[in-house]
């Protein structure tokens, strides 16, 4: 009898574990074309593989010279926003694997652009400033120069955008960049696309000022003008994103700056689609100012500042 007990319990047991290994193995089987790893992924994952085609498509575009750094920029993006889509990569954390003080913990989903002004040689060729306009401007300029560095701004605009991007990353806060090289050739309409193309949540654009007057000095922040039919539906979101990011400088800098500006007269702006605003971090022109945007430890200041602005922005959307 005890026997016959143990048998039936046993046969019980058996039938209930072949019952929930089937269970478990359907739902498996059954979404597996869709990929498990992609359909449970978190929208960041979602973002970035979402992103690659949409960088590809971009390219031919913007130029073959824009291909690498964007590919480059959704690869690094990738890495680092979707732990589940490489399970080779072991330096990738897992949701539980490593201790919260050594992970990077995606914050958002929320891709953001970063335009390092400008590139080593501007191209004169016309292009229209906004699609309501038939004013046109050179396509994209070289910028500035500093007067005692001799640093041309191309080159400290992408100095503090790498730094800008480090700092998001080490956020978890997903970017690309319009460019990571100074031999490209992308205009200012086409920086606007990359980013509609993209589906940014945010633009940044970094730049630096020049003068006549070699006193003017300080920071400020343009975003585009609200009269401006062409950015109306991204003029609130844009200003709002601005004053964050002039908030963000003067606290990192202990510098109260120039304050925001509002123009019309930008193709980046004038073709954007997405928030956008545009950082002048200072005056190449003013001997001083032109040495210390030259200094790594404010570099790093004005690269922390941004992000601080950048990071408010997304945490409010
Ligand atoms: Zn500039």
């Amino acid at each position: 009898m005890f026997v016959k007990r143990v048998l039936l319990l046993a046969a019980v047991l058996m039938l209930v574990v072949v019952m929930v290994a089937c269970s478990s193995k359907l739902p498996q089987k059954a979404v597996s074309p869709g990929g498990e790893a992609v359909m449970s992924a978190t929208e960041v994952s979602a973002v970035a593989a979402g992103s690659t085609p949409a960088a590809t498509a971009a390219a031919p575009a913007s130029g073959g010279a824009t291909a690498s750094p964007m590919a480059e920029a959704s690869l690094s993006q990738a890495a680092v926003a979707s732990p589940t889509a490489t399970p080779a990569a072991s330096h990738v954390p897992s949701a539980t694997a490593a201790p919260a003080a050594e992970r990077i913990v995606p914050r958002t989903d929320k891709l953001v652009m970063i335009d390092p002004g400008h590139q080593r040689v501007g191209n004169n060729e016309p292009e229209l400033v906004g699609p309501d306009t038939r004013e046109t401007k050179a396509k994209v300029s070289s910028g500035t120069v500093g007067v005692r560095t001799k640093k041309p701004e191309y080159v400290l605009n992408l100095e503090v955008s790498m730094l800008l991007k480090a700092e998001l990353l080490k956020r978890g806060i997903p970017v690309t960049m319009t460019r990571e090289t100074h031999d490209v050739d992308i205009s200012n309409k086409q920086r606007a696309d990359m980013a509609n193309d993209e589906g940014a949540a945010l633009v940044v654009r970094i730049h630096a000022d020049g003068d006549s007057s070699a006193s003017t000095k300080g920071f400020s922040v343009l975003y585009p003008s609200p009269s401006q039919g062409a950015t109306k539906p991204i003029a609130a979101e844009s200003r709002q994103a601005a004053g964050l990011l002039l908030a963000g400088l003067q606290q990192s800098t202990g510098t109260k700056g120039r304050g925001l500006s509002a123009r019309d007269d930008l193709s980046g702006f004038n073709w954007s689609k997405v928030p956008v605003a545009l950082v002048e971090i200072g005056f190449m022109t003013n001997p001083e100012e032109d040495e210390l945007m030259s200094d790594a430890a404010y570099q790093q200041k004005l690269a922390s500042g941004i992000a601080d602005g950048i990071e408010q922005f997304l945490n409010g959307k």
